[in-house]
């Protein structure tokens, strides 16, 4: 079984879908297409580079600016091949481990997959 998502409108959980492409709120009457409904940001996250190209784990990325690591612990310099990266939800996109410097995270912006 799938579950609905709750009525913009009045919030309820008692929604159902009418088999039309709809779905029904049976407690404001509200209707509202699925497919919106499926277009809504929850859907599953794209990470993409600096460039635009999609990421997936696994890939390998060159970082395209120096990046400075907190508390002094030295620079990742332009041009640093990442490889095996994974790609995390957070306010850093990339997990990854980079030789030198060890666990590490990563914007997508500063990447550029090689
Ligand atoms: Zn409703």
């Amino acid at each position: 079984m799938s579950t609905f998502p709750p009525c913009p409108q009045c919030a309820s959980q008692l929604t159902y879908e009418d088999g039309m492409g709809n779905y029904v709120c049976p407690e404001c009457a509200h209707e509202w297409p699925v497919q919106a409904a499926e277009a809504a940001p929850e859907a599953a996250r794209v990470y993409r580079d600096s460039a635009g190209n999609v990421l997936q784990d696994g890939d390998t990325v060159t970082v395209i600016k120096d990046l400075k690591l907190k508390g002094g612990g030295g620079v990742v310099k332009q041009g640093t091949k990442v490889k095996n990266i994974r790609l995390v939800d957070s306010d850093h996109d990339i997990d990854c481990k980079i030789d030198g410097f060890g666990a590490m995270s990563l914007k997508t912006e500063f990447v550029k997959k090689s």
